[in-house]
């Protein structure tokens, strides 16, 4: 198992795909009017007529907030982001968390399945996950 440690690698990757119904819930929760929405926040090159793509900006998703290098990225509305982003999960399989360990903190996923690397980046990565999880409670 690898706790989500929220590099936003995932959220530049794909383009998230939504219901209709789910967008227009989406700007209800953000508190903006649905024509400003679409022109704001919805891709609008995505011809699907019942669904919708968020829009990217530098190749992310419009909602992450995440500075140049730092190894830290926010969703700006994760407590009622799309229900695709709600499904995903992080795993030691997931070829964008593997990438994120690699390009963040210089580890990686040994044959057993268990973070590699040097001791010293290891205890690193360990002391952000714990204060994540902290926060989280
Ligand atoms: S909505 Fe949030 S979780 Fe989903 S891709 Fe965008 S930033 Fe990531
Ligand atoms: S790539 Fe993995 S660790 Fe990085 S934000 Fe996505 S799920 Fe979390």
């Amino acid at each position: 198992m690898l706790p989500c440690f929220r590099c936003g690698v995932c959220c530049s990757g794909y383009h998230v795909q939504m219901s209709l119904e789910e967008a227009r819930r989406l700007a209800e929760r953000l508190g903006v009017g649905w024509l400003d929405f679409m022109d704001d926040y919805l891709d609008e090159r995505w011809p699907g007529e019942d669904t919708r793509v968020l829009r990217q900006s530098a190749g992310r998703c419009i909602f992450l907030d995440q500075p140049a290098d730092s190894v830290f990225g926010l969703c700006r509305v994760h407590e009622f982001k799309p229900s695709s982003c709600r499904a995903w999960m992080s795993g030691p399989d997931r070829k964008e968390c593997r990438q994120g360990l690699n390009r963040y903190w210089n580890l990686s996923i040994g044959d057993d399945g268990r973070i590699a690397g040097l001791p010293e980046d290891i205890r690193c990565f360990n002391t952000f996950i714990d204060s994540i999880a902290r926060e989280e409670h």
